[in-house]
């Protein structure tokens, strides 16, 4: 999957691989582990083959041996090698007749488009080995599910999803990109390549820092709203700095704006000032946002109130928000009238940190929203964004002042919900938890979303629903 991202990744994993660290518990990695764990609950009867990663001869043998013992019903960890390629499956099905189902556990939703190259590469190796695969299936996390009293149910907890011909149209030219790879990997040094997109996705890349040593502070890839043409033109004129992009040069009005405040050295767009991180450091710890963390950081009182009010959104002044009084047409997305100034929407959870209560949240501006119909959201999820959190760590989250609950607490656990906005009434309206159903926690919600607690509506939702009790926070 490395060498499907980016060349130069799969060399230096291959040639030097950073050094192994335990994942961190509530980390992503971890939590996937546990999820992969608890998925060996579908197959009963099911054995793992535990030989570790680099004992690969080992683990094939025990795989063969076990397939051959038809008592097995199914085989954890199952560990195959074909044309130069090692691969570990999360579980192989015994189908009967000889034939095999090709199961991957994943902890996400549902299925992502780089799942299917993964999964058609363990496909090649298994039939390339001689295993007849006959169904292909993804196990993920069924949202549906609601935890009952007693606990989670495992079995309950996970969907299955065909993915037979998907994963036929990708094996079609997946052996053309092969010989690439290989010839990459037989190099004696490291391909080039210009850090970008693929840094990130499908996976958060571990040589960041090392392939971004020499960029600027001001890097143009944290500009936002920068289009590629726009970022090749610059690549073309060899300027890598924010602060270098001419002031005639064509960009969006957001751009533009940050562009001439980097220019100017103004710090209400510095990165290093505002946050303590350099964009660097930053991206490492939650990479998953094009934006720098200056940029992303809202300022924690309203700009034209007193310090214990609640800002009203008119109030606040937006360094990247238009005053057309219309919504821009963002990534395409049609246009809707706007009534507010301001005001976030997102996920959200409160929770218990230091005795009171507390809002973790993803806040995004109107201006960066996704559309539905005639509401206003965001598109990530809250097992998406908590996993974000967690990933980080508790002494990142400390350090930006954020509670750490989401690295030793489940999603779940604590009241949630999640703050939208009607087109079509023009007001906020904040599906939550029914306990946060009271004066002072929506007070708390709409402070932190830069909404007027009165200009919204709150509404239950039974998918929030949590085991956690979070106390009510006194109003000013
Ligand atoms: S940081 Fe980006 S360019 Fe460098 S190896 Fe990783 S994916 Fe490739």
């Amino acid at each position: 999957m490395a060498g499907l991202q980016c060349l130069r990744r799969l060399w230096l994993l291959v040639h030097e691989p950073p050094p192994y660290d335990d994942p961190p518990p509530g980390s992503v990695v971890a939590m996937g582990q546990e999820i992969g764990r608890k998925a060996h609950l579908l197959f009963p009867g099911g054995v793992l083959v535990d030989e570790e990663p680099w004992q690969h001869a080992e683990a094939a043998a025990r795989t063969a041996a076990l397939m051959a013992d038809g008592r097995v019903p199914a085989i954890f960890e199952a560990a195959f090698e074909y044309d130069g390629i090692r691969i570990r499956v999360d579980v192989i099905e015994r189908l009967g007749r000889g034939a095999w189902g090709l199961r991957e556990v994943k902890s996400s939703a549902g299925l992502k488009d780089h799942y299917i190259d993964d999964i058609a590469l363990q496909a090649f190796v298994l039939r390339g080995a001689g295993v007849s695969v006959a169904s292909i299936e993804l196990v993920h996390v069924n949202t549906a599910y609601v935890r009952g009293a007693d606990g989670i149910c495992w079995s309950e907890l996970f969907a299955r999803l065909d993915l037979g011909e998907a994963v036929a149209d990708a094996l079609v030219t997946l052996p053309d990109r092969l010989p690439a790879m290989r010839d990459c990997l037989a190099s004696a040094t490291a391909p080039v390549a210009e850090p970008g997109g693929q840094c990130s996705a499908p996976y958060e890349c571990e040589f960041w820092d090392q392939c971004t040593v020499d960029k600027p502070a001001d890097w143009i890839i944290h500009l936002p709203y920068l289009s590629q043409a726009r970022a090749s033109e610059l690549k073309a004129l060899g300027i890598e700095a924010i602060s270098a992009i001419p002031a005639e040069f064509p960009l969006t009005w957001n751009s533009a704006t940050l562009s001439s405040r980097w220019r100017r050295r103004c710090a209400p767009v510095s990165a290093t000032t505002i946050s303590g991180l350099s964009p660097t450091a930053w991206r490492r710890q939650g990479r998953s946002c094009s934006w720098p963390p200056a940029v992303l950081r809202v300022p924690r009182k309203p700009l034209s109130s007193g310090p214990h009010s609640s800002p009203t959104a008119s109030a606040i002044r937006w360094p990247w928000s238009r005053r057309t009084g219309r919504w821009p047409s963002w990534r395409g997305k049609r246009m809707v009238e706007r009534s507010a100034e301001g005001g976030m929407v997102g996920p959200f959870w409160v929770v218990e940190d230091g005795g009171k209560s507390s809002v973790i949240a993803l806040a995004v501006p109107l201006e960066r929203a996704d559309t539905y119909g005639d509401m206003l959201t965001v598109d990530t999820g809250h097992l998406e964004h908590r996993s974000r959190l967690a990933r980080r760590g508790a002494p990142a989250l400390r350090a930006d002042g954020l509670p750490t609950a989401p690295v030793w607490s489940e999603y779940e656990e604590w009241p949630r919900g999640r703050v939208l906005y009607d087109g079509s009434s023009q007001r906020f309206v904040i599906r939550a938890d029914r306990q946060l159903h009271r004066l002072g926690f929506v007070h708390l919600i709409a402070t932190r979303f830069y909404i007027e607690g009165s200009g919204a509506t709150i509404l239950p939702d039974d998918h929030y629903r949590s085991i956690r009790r979070v106390p009510l926070p006194c109003r000013d």
